[in-house]
């Protein structure tokens, strides 16, 4: 008989989180603090979404979104999370741009890249202090139709290489565009000049081992394999329970990590919302999809120190569809020491690279099949530049698509980011459209990335907390 992973769930709680990315995990941590009954429903076999990792044969573990972050995941796991998760974070300090532009290291923080842009690239010192300071104002609430692009004509007209060096990771971080708000930029760069690039060590199956005990400590309900598929709402628009593996489950809220516009239009149904509501929700523009190849090396067996986040290009200049297109001209590759898990005698180096899912999704499997190969193979000449005899070090070499991200985390269209700007404000407003019903996760841009996630999960957590408790019941 199939294994119940629900067995001995209770009927009812007070909050049942949908998915466990780092926004779901954070928002059921921060809601069994409080003292509420939590269920967290997971459909994969392991937890973290996006933030996961796989094991292959030989031992070798590879991450998929643990490249980098900005500096304020440690006070957010602090505060949200354990100090023991805080303390393993620290910063890589290799950064390194190579393209026909330029090539060059940097720690990517705001004294190196004010050193760089000013020494490397003569541009004078006011210049560059001055959109330090514009980028770090910028809120939320500040102008949202001034775009990327106009911020950095403004500072930097015609000068290609210095928006080269100041998007192109932050289009690798969040897949956001020189067309989107300039307030996305400015929070998310900001973000990571404050201090640099951090990573957690011990690998994220150590961050996640070390979550979900937590979790558990708590007294989070923690249920993998269990698909949600369908948020029961009733005819006053307040949520009543979920669907899940054929089970009806109650509740007197919701918390969402799923792919917002799915959690409108696929697991609540569109005839539960306002008719202009159901419109804005598809009217949002899903983010971008990645591709990866993830390359072990022989146990034992290393490479010369390659810097820690490599972002390569063989394009003349900054251009999003060039870094989208299947036909790749652009990678960031990020190189794993024996280090990032203490005690490992393991080298990897994992390939990210933007891409489109339609280009994946719609091949015959054969197709598929061959042209994950060609990106395998393409991308080990790509390396060959920097690790010269990787062919002979090399033990497993794999790639994953859109389909892939698609597959593990149910993202429409593998969005590795979530949304587009308009998106946060869909995410914002649910709420007043059923009650009892919130999302969190990668959304609006400044929602999405390892810290966004964390930290929009704390906020809408704290809604979830005052829904469940009016104000007039804790006086
Ligand atoms: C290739 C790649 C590289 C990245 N690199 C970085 C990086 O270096 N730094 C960084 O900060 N960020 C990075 N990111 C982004 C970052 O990983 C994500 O923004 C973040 O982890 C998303 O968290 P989330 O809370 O939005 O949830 P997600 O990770 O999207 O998780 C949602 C969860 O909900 C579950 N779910 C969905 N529907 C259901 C359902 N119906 N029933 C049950 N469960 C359901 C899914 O299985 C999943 O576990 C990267 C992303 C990708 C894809």
């Amino acid at each position: 008989m199939a294994k119940d992973f629900l067995k001995g769930v209770k009927d009812h709680y007070d909050v049942i989180v949908i998915g466990s990315g780092l926004a779901g995990m954070t928002g059921a941590n921060v809601l069994a603090k409080a003292g509420y009954s939590v269920l967290l429903l997971e459909h994969h076999y392991q937890l973290g979404g996006m933030a996961t990792w796989f094991k292959r044969r030989g031992g070798h573990i590879f991450d998929i979104s643990l490249h980098g972050f900005p500096v304020g995941m440690i006070k957010s796991c602090r505060k949200y999370w354990t100090q023991e998760i805080a303390d393993s974070i620290v910063q890589l300090k290799g950064i390194r741009f190579e393209n026909p532009q330029f090539s060059l290291r940097t720690t990517f923080d705001r004294k190196d890249f004010t050193r760089l842009i000013t020494e490397k690239f003569n541009i004078p010192f006011e210049t560059v202090d001055e959109f330090f300071s514009a980028a770090r104002k910028m809120n939320f609430y500040d102008d949202q139709s001034t775009t990327t692009r106009e911020l950095f004509e403004r500072f930097f007209p015609g000068r290609s290489d210095v928006v080269r060096l100041l998007m192109e990771p932050i289009t690798y971080a969040n897949g956001s565009t020189l067309d989107d708000p300039a307030i996305t930029y400015g929070i998310v760069f900001s973000n990571f000049m404050s201090k640099g690039v951090f990573t957690f060590q011990g690998g994220t199956d150590a961050l996640v081992t070390k979550m979900r005990a937590e979790l558990e400590r708590n007294g989070v309900d923690v249920r993998i394999r269990s698909l949600v598929e369908q948020i029961e709402i009733d005819e006053n628009r307040q949520v009543q329970a979920v669907h899940v593996n054929g089970r009806r489950i109650g509740c007197q809220s919701v918390l969402s990590n799923s792919n917002i516009k799915s959690t409108i239009l696929n697991l609540v149904g569109p005839e539960h919302f306002d008719p202009e509501f159901v419109e804005e929700t598809r009217a949002v523009r899903l983010n971008n999809s990645s591709c990866q190849v993830y390359i072990a090396l022989k146990p034992g067996v290393g490479f010369d120190n390659c810097g820690d986040l490599l972002f390569h290009s063989e394009h003349e200049g900054f251009d999003i569809q060039a870094m989208l297109s299947k036909d790749v001209s652009s990678r960031t590759f990020s190189f794993y020491y024996p280090e990032t898990r203490p005690g490992s005698d393991r080298w990897m180096v994992v390939s990210s690279t933007n891409a489109n899912y339609r280009d994946w999704a719609d091949l015959s499997e054969e197709q598929y099949q061959h042209d994950k190969q060609q990106l395998c193979e393409d991308t080990l000449n790509c390396l060959e530049k920097y690790v010269p005899d990787i062919r002979q070090k090399v033990d497993w070499v794999e790639a994953s698509t859109p389909c892939t991200f698609k597959h593990y985390t149910r993202h429409m269209q593998g969005a590795s980011f979530g949304t587009k700007f308009e998106g946060l404000k869909v995410s914002q407003t649910l709420p007043e459209q059923v009650q009892g019903l919130f999302h969190a996760g990668s959304v609006g841009i400044i929602m999405s990335g390892w810290l966004g996630a964390v930290n929009y999960g704390v906020i809408v957590a704290n809604e979830v907390d005052k829904y469940l408790t009016p104000a007039e019941a804790t006086v």
